[in-house]
């Protein structure tokens, strides 16, 4: 399933998000363009193609995710892109100072920082990203992070869409990507299925997990906590707020972990799974205070 995000996708989702709730209106400006942006560079990179690895089953299935061990070299040049568009965007979205950011363009201005980067994040070192951010006096490793993976993902995105029915045909019982391994931000129950002449063909409902940095979508049992596999309906729990059905907080008692699930049959045309998790601070907040942590920490859900 592709939850693919063209720029008027992310558009339209940002304006779902000001209509349903104008007190995030703000954060929408502030953050909006950031999430169009990335969707250009993604088309960007798509159109210009991108080389894939061969997908190899017996692999993936020995629990490898298919981006473990690439070459990523190759995607060099998109990743420059990449970086060139983003980072002004970025900077501005975080209202950095002229210092700090003059100094994040210097460092994504090096491809091969930006090739270190990515390897390190891939492999989940972050240390890496502690030791790189020691070189330089406005950059905390948070900021380098939060950078990387805002230049990474559309690149990321624009690979794994092009990777299609090798990818999404894979068996995969983990609570991580199968293509590159990061935890995922947010679940989904997957929308009606039409036919091209309009005739249902499927109710959805199945439950798929979204990456939060390649934006892959993976099939997931709909009873299981993706954390840590917990399947006990005693110590899992669902929370409503406000009595909203279609989007609600799937909690886990037995690791303290909860996930947010959006309910895809109530929207149509679907929105952009990563721009919408931006109108759901809410339900963050709710399942905070209920002394959950969330399953991947975002800009959205880290409570100050
Ligand atoms: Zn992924
Ligand atoms: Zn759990």
């Amino acid at each position: 399933m592709n939850t693919a995000s063209a720029p008027d996708t992310v558009e339209r989702t940002l304006e779902i998000i000001r209509k349903r709730t104008p007190a995030y209106g703000e954060l929408t400006d502030r953050f909006g363009s950031l999430f169009t942006a990335s969707a250009k560079v993604c088309d960007e990179v798509a159109t210009k193609g991108v080389a894939v690895p061969e997908v190899d089953p017996a692999r993936v299935s020995s629990g490898v995710p298919v981006l473990v061990g690439f070459d990523f070299g190759l995607w060099r040049e998109a990743f420059a892109l990449s970086a060139e568009r983003l980072i002004p965007v970025l900077c501005e979205a975080l209202e950095l100072e002229d210092t700090a950011a003059k100094e994040l363009a210097a460092v994504f201005s090096d491809a091969d920082t930006i090739l270190g980067l990515v390897r390190a994040r891939i492999e989940g070192d972050l240390q890496h990203f502690e030791n790189t951010s020691l070189h330089f006096d406005a950059t905390p490793s948070a900021v380098l992070l939060f950078a990387l993976e805002t230049v990474c993902s559309p690149v990321l995105r624009a690979a794994v869409q092009s990777m299609g029915e090798s990818l999404s045909s894979l068996s995969w019982d983990e609570g991580h990507c199968p293509a590159c391994g990061s935890t995922p931000s947010i679940s989904q129950l997957s929308p009606k299925e039409f036919t091209d002449l309009d005739q249902l063909v499927g109710g959805g409902g199945k439950k798929f997990l979204h990456c939060s940095l390649c934006g892959h979508d993976w099939r997931f049992k709909r009873n299981a906590c993706p954390s840590c596999g917990n399947d006990d309906s005693e110590t899992r729990e669902i929370f409503y707020v406000d009595d909203v059905r279609f989007e609600h907080i799937e909690a886990c008692h037995k690791c303290g972990r909860y996930c947010l699930n959006i309910d895809m049959r109530e929207f149509e045309p679907r929105p952009d799974l990563d721009a919408l998790q931006m109108g759901l601070i809410h339900l963050d907040v709710h399942a905070q205070e209920n002394r959950l942590s969330p399953l991947t920490a975002t800009l959205w859900n880290t409570v100050e």
